[in-house]
């Protein structure tokens, strides 16, 4: 959809505007189910690159610990562990700028994937920058979805980013694209862009050929030591009026409420799950920031009544003998 358009819409009166989102939504998605998916970061810190965002870039000090890549027995009962709190999805990701076809922590990557494959969710990896050797191998190790964010717009990126350009996230999903993976990709709000930057950065998500299957929607998490660390907080309105041009401009994408949950108050997420987004990451731990309780997000998601997704029955008989709960 084209930036004006856009625009138009994301300037509309609210109501209207939600209105709007939530006839697209019922139209693709019925409207009531919201998928959990849970994340791990299966490598933490040191990362070369210097997103200004990134609480794991090594050009800030930010008091993370640096973690090697995770054993493989650790990743597995994270994920049976999420399973049965209740997660259909189970994304992992590693603070590299990317990884290579041929390396040693590749072939761990694809075993890894192989292991958590057997589980029943579906698998999404976010690894930094691929070409479509590593793409290939991912989606026949077993990865339904690889997740690379744009983060923000063309124009805004290099103010937060400058070792690497928006150019090679758009490289590595069309990479992914070509290998027959999902796509998931969205952005970040509240680095000191503006509202139009947001909207460019739907633009180039909403035309992607064939359009992202999921669009995690992030409110930043100021990260102490990063130079975004006193980034004042996202307002509550214009995150709903992000969510619900998102749902209108990619209308079968799972919208996904991620990282800043924390910041939002129950009645906030509501008016985002009435504005269409549909999922949410889940979990205690965000790979390096607070989530809220999976506890407390099962009660709002009941309150509201909305269906939590639960492992459909090709997924369930994959399981081996261990009981889901949901
Ligand atoms: N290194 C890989 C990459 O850059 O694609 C994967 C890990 S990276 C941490 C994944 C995404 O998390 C980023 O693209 C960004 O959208 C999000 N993220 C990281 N730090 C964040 C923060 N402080 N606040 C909000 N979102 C953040
Ligand atoms: Fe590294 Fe990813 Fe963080 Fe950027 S967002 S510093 S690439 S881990």
């Amino acid at each position: 959809m084209h930036f004006a358009e856009l625009r138009v819409l994301y300037h509309r009166l609210l109501f209207d505007l939600i209105s709007r989102a939530r006839a697209v939504h019922l139209e693709h998605w019925r409207g009531e189910s919201v998928q959990r998916c849970s994340l791990l970061s299966i490598k933490t810190g040191g990362c070369s690159e210097d997103c200004a965002y990134c609480a794991q870039s090594a050009h800030y000090t930010t008091g993370i610990e640096r973690e090697d890549l995770l054993p493989l027995e650790r990743i597995r009962s994270a994920a049976k562990q999420a399973r049965a709190q209740g997660a259909t999805r189970f994304c992992m990701g590693a603070a590299w700028r990317g990884v290579h076809d041929g390396t040693e922590k590749f072939e761990r990557v694809l075993e890894i994937v192989r292991e958590v494959s057997q589980l029943g969710m579906e698998v999404c990896v976010t690894l930094g920058e691929i070409g479509d050797n590593e793409a290939a191998k991912l989606k026949a190790a077993g990865v339904t979805a690889y997740n690379h964010n744009i983060d923000t717009s063309p124009d805004f990126y290099p103010r937060i980013v400058s070792t690497h350009t928006f150019q090679d996230r758009v490289d590595t999903i069309r990479a992914v694209q070509r290998s027959g993976m999902s796509v998931c990709s969205g952005g970040i709000i509240g680095m000191g862009e503006s509202a139009d930057d947001r909207l460019r950065m739907l633009e180039v998500l909403s035309e992607f050929d064939p359009q992202p299957e999921s669009v995690p929607l992030n409110c930043l998490m100021a990260m102490p030591g990063t130079p975004l660390a006193d980034a004042p907080p996202v307002d509550i309105f214009d995150l709903v009026r992000l969510v619900a041009v998102a749902r209108i401009a990619i209308p079968r994408a799972r919208v996904r409420l991620a990282a800043g949950r924390t910041r939002i108050t129950r009645e906030g997420q509501a008016l985002c799950f009435f504005a269409g987004a549909n999922s949410i990451f889940f979990g205690d731990k965000l790979l390096t920031a607070e989530n809220p309780a999976a506890t407390a997000d099962v009660k709002l998601l009941r309150e509201l009544g909305l269906n939590l997704e639960l492992l459909n029955e090709k997924q369930m008989s994959s399981v081996a003998a261990e009981p889901v709960r949901a």
